[in-house]
């Protein structure tokens, strides 16, 4: 299957990812971590990535969709793989629903993971990541309501989405995932009308 995540930082995209990856046994892509990875290279890619993260900025899109389809080609992604921070923007949904036509393998779900403001800014502030300093994490806020927010009406009105209660344990959100992986079966032909 081919699954997309949103939700705000802090909303718990990564662990639930790591889940759903075990359950379905299908690859996993966190753009966050994959840009994090190579803040320390020596590359135009690295140097974007230490300028926008460290700022909780997104990277151009074209930087971070030629990153995501090249691992999208990789014999590892063929049967499906869960998208996690990708896309962030409507021009990224674009460009992978173009990607994902030409591949004949067209998104089976979106999910959603739905958390309160105050519960988000909690666990922001118990998590440390370089990237998690207050003036950071309020940009990162920010630009999901501004770039990503949008998204979910997007994939809405393509019947794809699907919200997620985040709050709760780990272990019981992803139930509520699971049920909603098991109801929705992938899709084998493109709908030429979505
Ligand atoms: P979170 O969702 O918790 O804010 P992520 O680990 O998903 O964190 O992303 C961290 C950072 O990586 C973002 O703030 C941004 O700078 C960069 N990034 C990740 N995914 C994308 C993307 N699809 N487009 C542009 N930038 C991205």
């Amino acid at each position: 299957m081919y699954i997309v995540f949103i939700g705000p930082p802090g909303a718990g995209k990564g662990t639930q990812a790591q889940k759903v990856t075990e359950y379905l046994g299908t690859a996993h892509l966190s753009t966050g971590d994959f840009l994090r990875s190579l803040k320390d290279d020596n590359t135009p890619l690295g140097e974007q990535a230490r300028k926008y993260l460290d700022a909780g900025d997104l990277l151009p899109d074209s930087a971070v969709s030629g990153v995501v389809f090249k691992h999208l080609m990789m014999a590892e992604c063929s049967q499906g793989c869960l998208l996690d921070g990708f896309p962030r923007t409507i021009a990224q949904a674009e460009l992978l629903d173009e990607f994902l036509i030409k591949q004949r393998t067209p998104l089976d779900l979106v999910l959603k993971l739905k958390v309160d403001e105050q519960e988000l800014l909690q666990r922001l502030n118990g998590r440390g990541r370089g990237d998690d300093g207050p003036n950071t994490v309020k940009k990162r806020l920010q630009v999901y309501a501004r770039e990503t927010r949008p998204l979910l009406e997007y994939y809405r009105k393509r019947n794809l989405l699907h919200s997620i209660d985040g709050h709760g344990t780990p272990d019981e959100v992803f139930i509520r995932i699971q049920q909603c992986i098991d109801a929705s079966s992938p899709k084998s032909n493109i709908d030429e009308s979505a």
